[in-house]
């Protein structure tokens, strides 16, 4: 063999050798992509599984993706993936922790729907099974999904059996409720104690009579302790009753009122009507009287004519001067009875007039008070919206037609709400009481006081310029943020956020209000417990 076909060979050996290398690499490369694809396609659907689970593996999964889809270094796919598998450690911890938080809320709430007096004995039979069911916890969260949509399903078919009992219960008005219905209602879920403060509230601002004002107390105290939704339905009903007997008493106490005023005018008119009557009989027999006297002279004139005798004329005289005399007698005690007739008709007439009076002076004051009331915060027994309304109204007409220091201050206490939320409404209305009584002391004479509505008060002042109306307004704060106020042993300092102004020429109530409203939020803005002047 020559070294040529030596090498020839060896060449060819090697060539072969470089293409089952180059084979074996495309059919690697091939081999790569298919697994890289099969990777990203792998990746996307756990990223569409796991989606909104944590936004981090979303991003770090989308991250992954892009690297696989660019073939970047492995050294940054691993990376990734090392991120990746942290955030799914961390998941897998959570999502345990879930899985039992998950299983007692569900066998606390399948507990709870089984307390329930009146469930249908099928109900009952299938709830015990699916708390038997969940009795052990389970390895994922989406095994609890076919047995939550059982339990609502449960839920919803009590809510259903207890509204169709409501709605029967309030057909049958005043009557007794069955023993199964009242089994199902007493056992009913938790309160809307929101709905009952504002109900609450509502009560507060009610101007009935002193009677039933008393009533609503009692049952709002008994509102406000109330636990289930029952007890709050039958209070509120208690309430429309007393709301309802309060109307009917005005409504009658007008119309005895009405009664009394046409009783009066009928008799009054009966009266005059006698009296006319009266008056002309009285006319008529007076007539008849005075024509017999008249008969009688002429008669006495006739008997002087004719008569024959001095002696004739005496005797004749005599007898005609005692039947004039009786006459006249006559005529006395008739005019005497009539006018007694008269003086009893006019008698009864002012006694039926001065009880009209004495009612109507009742009801005048009862109006007055009404009124008074209407126009009064009843909770601090400040002038309420409606006044402010009117006499800020008022106060902007006197100054467009004058101008002269017209000013105005919204107040607002600083964080109100936690003094309810920490101590109860009792305990905020009785702060309101005393916040109310100090503002109105330490307020100028001449200054106007009102709530203007929840924990907001509003000052007009008539001649004030922007110094003193600081200095006053200032002391006020500082007034009240001394005050000591003390819940359940806790000493507590209440402050004030204050916004004024001064209205302009080119003020109308809206705009002025609005500036003031705003310096307030302005001070709030800046830390409370101060004064803004706009
Ligand atoms: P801020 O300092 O921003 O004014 O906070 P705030 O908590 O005072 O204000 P917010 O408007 O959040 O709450 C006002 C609270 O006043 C809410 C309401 O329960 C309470 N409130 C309003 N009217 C009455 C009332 O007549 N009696 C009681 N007790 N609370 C009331
Ligand atoms: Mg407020
Ligand atoms: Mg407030």
């Amino acid at each position: 063999m020559s070294t040529k076909t030596v090498a020839d060979n060896q060449s060819q050996a090697l060539q072969t050798k470089l293409n089952a290398a180059i084979e074996s690499r495309a059919s690697l490369e091939e081999d790569f992509k298919t697994q890289s694809s099969m990777l990203i396609e792998f990746i996307n659907k756990l990223s569409q599984v796991s989606k909104g689970i944590n936004i981090k593996l979303d991003n770090r999964l989308a991250q992954l993706r892009s690297l696989l889809t660019k073939s970047a270094p492995i050294s940054d796919i691993e990376l990734k993936i090392a991120e990746i598998s942290k955030l799914l450690q961390k998941h897998t911890i959570t999502n345990a922790k879930n899985i039992v938080q998950l299983h007692t809320q569900f066998n606390d709430a399948g507990q709870n729907l089984q307390k329930i007096n009146g469930l249908p004995n099928d109900l009952r039979r299938k709830l015990r099974g699916l708390l038997v069911e969940t009795q052990s916890t389970k390895d994922s969260l989406t095994q609890y999904i076919p047995l939550l949509s059982q339990l609502l399903e449960f839920y919803n078919i009590v809510l259903h059996s207890k509204t169709d009992t409501q709605q029967n219960n309030l057909l049958a008005t005043k009557q007794q409720p069955t023993q199964d219905n009242v089994a199902i209602t007493s056992k009913s879920p938790t309160v809307n104690y929101v709905l009952i403060e504002k109900i609450s509230s509502c009560l507060s601002k009610m101007h009935l009579s002193t009677q039933h004002t008393k009533e609503l107390l009692v049952i709002n105290k008994r509102l406000l302790k109330d636990t289930t939704n029952d007890d709050v339905l039958e209070r509120f009903i208690e309430i429309f009753d007393v709301i309802v007997a309060d109307l009917k008493n005005e409504r009658d106490s007008a119309k005895n009122f009405l009664n009394t005023l046409n009783e009066t005018l009928t008799t009054v008119q009966n009266a005059v009507k006698k009296t006319l009557s009266t008056c002309k009989t009285t006319q008529t027999t007076n007539n008849k009287i005075n024509k017999k006297l008249q008969e009688q002279l002429l008669e006495m004139t006739g008997t002087v004519k004719e008569a024959m005798s001095l002696d004739q004329v005496k005797i004749d005289i005599n007898s005609k001067l005692n039947t004039i005399a009786l006459t006249l007698e006559k005529k006395t005690e008739f005019e005497q009875q009539s006018q007694q007739a008269l003086s009893n008709q006019l008698n009864e007439m002012v006694q039926k007039v001065e009880k009209l009076e004495e009612q109507s002076q009742k009801f005048e004051k009862k109006l007055a008070e009404q009124q008074r009331k209407s126009m009064q915060d009843a909770l601090t027994k400040l002038s309420n919206r409606a006044a402010f309304d009117e006499y800020f109204t008022q106060s902007m007409v006197r100054f467009h037609h004058k101008p002269f220091n017209l000013a105005l201050a919204v107040i607002d206490i600083d964080d109100f709400k936690k003094i309810n939320d920490t101590y109860g409404h009792t305990a905020g209305d009785k702060t309101l009481q005393v916040i109310a009584n100090t503002i109105q002391k330490k307020v100028s004479k001449d200054a106007f006081v009102a709530r203007y509505g929840g924990e907001e008060f509003v000052l007009i002042y008539s001649s004030k310029e922007e110094p003193e109306l600081l200095k006053e307004l200032n002391l006020i704060n500082k007034n009240i943020a001394r005050l000591p106020f003390k819940f359940k042993n806790n000493k507590v300092s209440i402050t004030l956020s204050i916004g004024a102004t001064h209205i302009t020429q080119e003020d109308n109530i809206h705009t002025a209000f609005e500036r003031a409203d705003e310096a307030m939020y302005k001070a709030k803005a800046q830390g409370k417990n101060q004064v803004v002047y706009a």
